[in-house]
């Protein structure tokens, strides 16, 4: 197994320079990542196709402009963020003042995952160097073209010490973590969470985690079906459903499923033709090893939309599949794939306690015109976030941090959100001179005591 101490320790040198701490310093760092971005669009568009056979839209909206747009973001707000706060200072502490210093922690190593190559590599990265760390990037062996698209980049205008990316699977994430780092942003799935947050607690590393699970989607009978349809079709066959906050599974209110479902097949051919198999634009599986896992769910219930696949291209079509129960094979683990379970309700009391009995989910997404009906599941149901009548949308608010809760992850990004993870709050107190309270000290008389 390779040994990365060198290049963390060549890292934690130049850290402790403070010239990644100066602001113009990473202002400029974050101009640098966006010009090379720019300039390297029409490669990493060929990388995404090659790899997932993402279509130049999807890889633009879904990849490289939400970075170029989180960059925009950061670049506007980084001096504002960074600045030191001064915050109120109690009575008993007279005389002091108090301010609260956001400081870098050091060397930050961020291991990505597949589905989101580019994005998912990138936009921990800007948050990173925002807040002034040095970072090694540990990107996908499973999207290999997009990884070495990613390296180049990085390689073109950062040294070494600075920004590094270590091409690799396991075994590289594995020799990673058992070198000591500042901090730690692992996106992936559950179980490799649990083994990096392992990993971690051997040097008692801070960690963000951003995992999966499985986000419910509920349809409630008042809502507005035709539109419902239309946005879950976007927001679950993106992608080909390999996405973390993809709708997972669907509630449908028994009063509106049969509604429902002829507008949801409307809304898929809308998107990927009566022949999504044939749609050059529709993104593949990732490998035969993920096809396979998919392709055995579809022996669970009955498909009533899609269902057609091609082995040969790792291709599936958008799929939707009725009469299954929480027993079934499709509600175990998250799917992850272009596969859309219904359950039927008739109370959403059934609901409730029903996502209660399973690991908290990385986001739900309620379609309903009821405040009522919104305030009891924003109540009784957590989850790290989510929409009322949209999918996926809030992942793409600047303003919103993403982020799981329980099983889904531990912390959040995106905007201030970044900036915030891979800032360590140093708390300072400045104390007066110019007299001394007597109180605190045991044996002393009261009134102020001249210095
Ligand atoms: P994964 O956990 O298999 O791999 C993620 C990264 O970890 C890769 O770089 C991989 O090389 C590395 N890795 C794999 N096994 C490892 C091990 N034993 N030790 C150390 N490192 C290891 O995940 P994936 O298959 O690439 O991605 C899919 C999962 O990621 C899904 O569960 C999905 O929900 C989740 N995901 C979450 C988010 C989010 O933002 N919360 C985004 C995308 C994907």
């Amino acid at each position: 197994m390779k040994n990365y101490t060198t290049l963390i320790e060549k890292q934690k040198a130049y850290f402790k320079t403070n010239e990644t701490k100066d602001i113009p310093f990473r202002l400029n760092a974050l101009q640098k990542l966006k010009s090379a971005i720019q300039t390297n669009e029409i490669e990493l568009m060929n990388a995404l196709k090659s790899d997932l056979n993402k279509s130049e839209f999807d890889s633009y909206s879904t990849e490289i402009g939400v970075v170029l747009e989180e960059i925009r973001f950061t670049l506007k707000h980084l001096k504002a963020w960074s600045k030191p706060k001064s915050v109120k200072t109690p009575l008993t502490h007279i005389g002091s003042k108090s301010f609260i210093y956001p400081e870098p922690y050091g060397v930050a190593l961020i291991i990505s995952p597949w589905n989101y190559p580019f994005q998912l590599a990138i936009a921990p990265l800007i948050g990173a160097i925002a807040a002034g760390n040095c970072a090694i990037i540990k990107p996908s062996e499973l999207t290999p073209k997009t990884s070495e698209i990613i390296a180049s980049i990085i390689q073109d205008i950062f040294p070494e010490e600075y920004i590094s990316v270590v091409l690799g699977g396991v075994e590289t994430s594995t020799a990673l973590l058992q070198v000591k780092t500042d901090y730690i942003f692992f996106t992936g799935s559950v179980p490799v969470g649990k083994m990096i947050m392992e990993a971690a607690a051997k040097n008692l590393t801070p960690v963000t985690l951003e995992l999966g699970g499985k986000s419910p989607c509920i349809v409630h009978k008042d809502a507005k079906v035709k539109l419902a349809a239309k946005r879950i079709a976007w927001g679950k066959f993106m992608n080909a459903g390999q996405t973390c906050i993809a709708p997972d599974y669907l509630y449908l209110h028994h009063q509106i499923k049969d509604e429902f479902l002829f507008h949801l097949r409307e809304a898929i051919e809308d998107l990927y033709g009566e022949q999504p198999l044939q749609n050059q634009n529709f993104t593949h599986i990732v490998s035969e090893k993920h096809f396979n896992r998919l392709a055995s769910f579809l022996k669970n219930g009955e498909i009533i939309i899609g269902g057609k696949t091609d082995g040969q291209l790792n291709k599936m079509e958008p799929t939707v599949i009725t009469n299954i129960s929480w027993e079934d094979l499709i509600m175990q683990d998250e799917i992850f794939g272009p596969i859309l379970p219904v359950l039927e309700y008739n109370n959403l009391s059934e609901v409730i306690g029903e996502i209660q009995k399973h690991p908290k989910p990385l986001s739900l997404y309620l379609f309903t015109e009821s405040h009522t009906v919104q305030r009891e599941i924003l109540q009784s149901v957590s989850f790290g976030g989510g929409c009322i009548n949209d999918t996926v949308y809030h992942f793409a608010s600047p303003y919103l941090p993403f982020g799981g809760v329980g099983n889904s992850g531990i912390g959040a990004y995106h905007g201030k959100g970044s900036f915030d993870t891979f800032s360590h709050q140093k708390s300072v107190l400045k104390q007066t001179t110019l007299f001394d309270i007597p109180y605190r000290y045991p044996n002393m008389k009261n009134g102020l005591k001249k210095i």
